[in-house]
């Protein structure tokens, strides 16, 4: 007889980040580059669904642009599923919905969000009471970013960036993050850093082969002082990613000249975080930036990390 029981569902939310601070390191033999990141949370969340299935499938809704997002067995949160049923032994699938909210391809940790959450739902449906350390374990294979999603807030990034540590942080900080409606390819990014290298080795210092995050961001960070951390704003991807899409130095200036503190390309871009005073001066940025046919939303940070909602 057919039971007329929903089945369970159990939805966990997980954060997007902006990386207030990325330095990129000389290119390794492997072909990766080591980096010093701060990582910070920020409000715009990915809403992950889970239900028991046989096999592994996935469905995507959501505020972004959802066209380059995968709907087969490439999507991450497939991957974070798999990893964990071969992981812990469990021998069944799952049925996985994303509420998309943080931009896709845009430089905000979108799918290691997705990763990251469904990793937690999964293993609050299925009872596998994984370990921190071995969600820690997981989460790093599925991607560099994804173990920051898990714990959230404020922290330091190293290595590939999955190696964490927590940073002391005060305060809330406003942004206005300006969506591009195209994607930059993280690869093509870091390619076009290394050209850029290459051409100029003769006129750069040598590029250290691990770097570390600046003393003045960490102050700014602790102090919770926007003014002070709009000074030390850094990214390395930034030349980068604005010279693959010129189109950034044009946002860039539109939201510098209209109130911001600072702006900075958000990882490997294209979305813009504008750093602000406060809540109200992030409403005049939002205003004037739609104003010039951007789309512009607010966000705060730090931001709790991956967590369960209900089940
Ligand atoms: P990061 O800042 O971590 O480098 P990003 O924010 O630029 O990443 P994402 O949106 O996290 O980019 O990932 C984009 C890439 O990952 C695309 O190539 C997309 O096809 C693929 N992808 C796989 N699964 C997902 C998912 N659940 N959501 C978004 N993109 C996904």
């Amino acid at each position: 007889m057919a039971s007329d029981v929903p089945p369970k569902v159990v939805h966990a939310r997980a954060p997007g980040k902006i990386n207030v601070f990325l330095k990129v390191g000389a290119l390794l033999e492997d072909g990766y580059h080591d980096v010093a990141i701060a990582y910070q949370a920020v409000s715009l969340y990915e809403e992950v669904y889970v239900s028991a299935a046989p096999d592994f499938s996935v469905a995507v809704s959501g505020t972004v642009e959802l066209s380059r997002v995968p709907t087969d067995g490439s999507n991450i949160a497939i991957k974070a599923g798999r990893l964990l049923a071969e992981h812990t032994g469990y021998n069944g699938g799952a049925r996985i919905r994303l509420d998309k909210h943080v931009p896709v391809t845009g430089g905000m940790g979108g799918g290691s969000a997705d990763a990251a959450a469904t990793l937690l739902a999964l293993d609050h449906l299925w009872g596998t009471q994984l370990p921190r350390d071995e969600m820690h374990d997981l989460a790093r294979q599925l991607g560099a970013d994804v173990p920051f999603s898990l714990t959230g807030g404020t922290a330091i990034g190293t290595g590939r960036g999955d190696q964490l540590s927590p940073a002391l942080a005060a305060g809330q900080f406003h942004w206005v993050l300006v969506l591009a409606d195209f994607g930059l390819s993280t690869p093509a990014v870091y390619a076009e850093l290394d050209r850029h290298r290459e051409r100029h080795k003769l006129d750069i210092f040598p590029v250290e082969t691990a770097p570390s995050v600046d003393a003045n961001v960490l102050q700014a960070l602790r102090a919770g002082d926007p003014h002070m951390l709009a000074e030390t704003l850094s990214n390395d991807l930034q030349a980068a990613a604005l010279h693959l899409e010129p189109s950034l130095t044009e946002v860039l200036e539109l939201g510098e000249a209209n109130g911001a503190l600072a702006g900075i390309v958000s990882g490997s871009g294209p979305t813009v975080a504008f750093l602000v005073p406060d809540i109200d001066g992030a409403l005049e940025l939002q205003v004037a930036l739609s104003a010039a046919g951007r789309t512009a939303v607010r966000a705060t940070g730090p931001v709790h990390g991956a967590r369960i909602l209900s089940d």
